[in-house]
């Protein structure tokens, strides 16, 4: 599913002024608020999409980045919204953008004692493994662009640590709290703070390298321990490894999409792994002995005289190891019989000789019965 353009969301244009856009957040706010819509996920999805596109087109450095990147220039979930905003941080961030609407009940929500604690996004990373780091595991190190603490600031995003100074409107808990006299007496709501976003703290003088915002973009490097027995399209979770937070929260973490380096040589089916061996006539027919690759290197094999073109032969436990641990699969050397062009004339004749040979001739069903049976089940 492609993401829908921000300004398409809140239903303005590119042009649109500050108040503008926020007053279109506010109508799409209320129309979707989940205390109107009550267990419906479309809504909830609706309500997050515009959160999130208010997020960034309320914000100047944002809005302009978005403009002239869109998107992509969003990072992997800038500033810990995007894909991971939960509805506790809707309110938490932008409670006040509904004003009186929802009264009291919506005072109860999103509100904590505490201010509040951002959160770094996750990072997706997609890993190729190969079918010998499925069977043993493997040790890897990877590197990510990924948002990381500003190192010039610590993380405070203020120029100095005098620079960050405890919230005076709301007192440093991050949100103010009201008393309204009504009819059925007074009444107390609770509001994250507009002053310092219910952080509780306020930044006189911002960082000059991550302006104000306590992280910058970096690349590092992570080590990864890959357990043996995994499978494609399974997902890691390496806690603590995505995106850090604004101004010193709790990172996010990196999820890893296991997917299949495809084998030179060697076909997965679950956990059985295929190899199409070729032997010559003369092999076939004689006998012999012949190499075939596993994924712990090769293997000596013993071809009998007189195997059929079409043969399966089965090394036990020379496949995967099972995901969930019952024992391995085995490896099906799948045996074809190489038949050669362009003979000599001395070839040729050799071959000509047994033309009407009785013993060339075939006969599938009196030499060997469970061929004839797997020919005919191939066909079916
Ligand atoms: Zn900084
Ligand atoms: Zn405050």
């Amino acid at each position: 599913m492609s993401k829908r353009d921000y300004y398409e969301v809140l239903g303005v244009s590119k042009n649109a002024a500050k108040d503008e856009i926020k007053k279109a957040y506010r109508k799409q706010a209320l129309k979707y608020h989940p205390d109107k819509n009550p267990g419906d996920k479309e809504a909830e999805e609706k309500f997050k999409e515009a959160a999130e596109a208010y997020e960034i087109l309320s914000n100047d450095e944002k809005r302009a980045r978005y403009d002239q990147y869109g998107h992509a220039g969003m990072g992997n979930n800038m500033g810990g919204f995007g894909g991971g905003m939960t509805m506790e941080d809707i309110f938490a961030s932008f409670g006040d953008i509904f004003g009186d609407a929802f009264g009291g009940a919506f005072g109860g929500r999103g509100r904590s004692s505490r201010s509040r604690v951002n959160k770094g996004s996750n990072l997706r990373l997609k890993v190729k493994l190969t079918l010998e780091e499925f069977a043993r595991g493997a040790e890897k190190k990877i590197k990510v662009s990924k948002y990381v603490t500003c190192n010039t600031c610590g993380g405070t995003g203020a120029a100095s640590p005098s620079d960050v100074v405890t919230c005076t409107a709301c007192g440093g808990t991050g949100h103010t709290v009201r008393v309204m006299n009504t009819i059925l007496g007074q009444m107390q709501t609770s509001a994250p703070c507009n002053v310092c976003g219910g952080e509780g703290k306020v930044i006189n003088k911002k960082c000059h390298k991550c302006y104000g915002e306590g992280i910058v973009q970096a690349e590092e490097v992570i080590p990864l321990s890959i357990p043996a027995g995994l499978s494609p399209g399974m997902q890691l979770s390496v806690s603590g490894k995505g995106n850090a937070a604004r101004r010193g929260g709790i990172n996010g973490d990196l999820i890893l999409l296991i997917d299949e380096e495809p084998h030179p040589e060697l076909i997965r089916e679950g956990n059985d792994l295929i190899y199409n061996l070729f032997i010559s006539i003369p092999d076939a027919i004689l006998g012999s002995h012949v190499e075939v690759p596993t994924i712990e290197g090769k293997a000596r094999i013993k071809i009998d005289a007189g195997t059929q073109g079409g043969k399966i032969l089965r090394l036990r436990g020379k496949g995967l190891p099972d995901v969930n641990g019952y024992g391995r699969g085995d490896l099906l050397v799948n045996v074809n019989v190489w038949i050669p062009k362009n003979l000599s004339k001395e070839e040729q004749k050799a071959f000509e000789q047994y033309r009407n040979s009785a013993t060339f001739t075939p006969k599938p069903d009196a030499d060997d019965k469970g061929f004839f049976d797997r020919v005919k089940n191939y066909f079916s």
